[in-house]
């Protein structure tokens, strides 16, 4: 499960690749055709996702038992933590979004409702890529060229969701061993929490090992671990949910920027005058994008700078 290896590996192969020239197409039109293979078998298994979900859900409510006594115990952490996942994930990271495009969220978050489904089934970013990846491009646009490279990095190292719930694990554990938290303290938890969760694997309860980190760092003991792991099954659900929302809403922000550089630049292009006598010739032989315009109707007050160059 070494991702951040894969990524880096797969990063540094397409470069080496791109420099080989023609010699590298062979390989580069494979992972192509095999990338797009993989996208056919995604939409053929997302029609039975839904009895899926349904399955892996009930089957773990079945495998507790005593469902109501776990709940209870360790009820306030579980509320909390879902608390802070709904905060962040219906308002903080919207209005992220919100901040940086001025386009509805939600409206980008509709589209990714069955990757959500399938982070909220599975508890794991790495099985839910292929889903975010062909939902961002299909029902958002998002260009390929961002969604290929941001997606597997953020499913690797950008956990929100994991963040959150590792500091309410850590304030759990405190409590529970009668321990007061100091200013210090919580700003040492909130720094190892964003630190670990980078380093939780996109996997099912990756984040509930990397708490030790935290506690180590606070001076709590290890061995109450057990009890998160115990009802990670259940937070674990909004935290890879709120994970995966964190690396699509920034995928759609790169996309937004990616998208309003591109018309600058195509304006700029297009704002181009150039002070010339037209002719025929010469607009066949000089670049379409260069606008001949006539001198005697130029406005005095030009806002753009014009070009000195004449063309003969
Ligand atoms: N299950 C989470 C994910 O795959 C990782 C975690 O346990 O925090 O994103």
């Amino acid at each position: 499960m070494n991702i951040l290896g894969l990524v880096l590996f797969a990063l540094i192969l397409g470069v080496a690749l791109k420099k080989l020239g023609p010699e590298g197409e062979e390989l580069i039109r494979f992972f192509s055709a095999f990338n797009e293979a993989t996208m056919v078998i995604v939409s053929w298994i997302m029609w039975y996702v839904p009895i899926g979900i349904m399955f892996l859900v009930g089957s773990k409510i079945v495998e507790m038992g005593n469902i109501v006594l776990l709940v209870t115990s360790l009820g306030k952490y579980i509320i909390a933590s879902i608390l802070g996942h709904i905060i962040h994930g219906g308002i903080v990271l919207p209005l992220i979004y919100f901040a940086f495009t001025r386009k509805n969220p939600f409206t980008f978050l509709l589209g990714l409702i069955t990757p959500f489904a399938t982070a909220f089934a599975t508890s794991s970013s790495s099985a839910t890529l292929p889903t975010m990846i062909k939902c961002i491009e299909e029902n958002n646009g998002v260009d390929k060229r961002i969604s290929r490279f941001i997606l597997p990095i953020g499913a690797t190292v950008n956990m929100d969701g994991a963040a959150i719930f590792q500091c309410m694990a850590a304030v759990f554990i405190a409590q529970m061993n009668n321990s007061e938290l100091n200013a210090g303290q919580i700003f040492t938890i909130l720094v190892t929490a964003t630190a670990s969760s980078v380093g939780a694997a996109g996997i099912p309860a990756g984040g509930v090992l990397t708490i030790a980190i935290i506690l180590e760092a606070i001076g709590l003991p290890t061995n109450d671990l057990s009890l998160i792991l115990a009802v990670d099954w259940i937070v674990d659900r909004t935290t890879t949910v709120v994970n995966v929302e964190g690396d699509a809403l920034g995928a759609g922000i790169l996309h937004h920027l990616n998208q309003k550089e591109v018309a600058k630049n195509q304006q700029e292009l297009n704002d181009v005058y150039v002070e010339a006598v037209p002719n025929c010739k010469s607009e066949e032989e000089t670049s379409p994008l260069v606008m001949h315009r006539d001198q005697t109707s130029k406005p005095t007050s030009m806002a753009v700078p014009e070009s000195k160059e004449s063309v003969l």
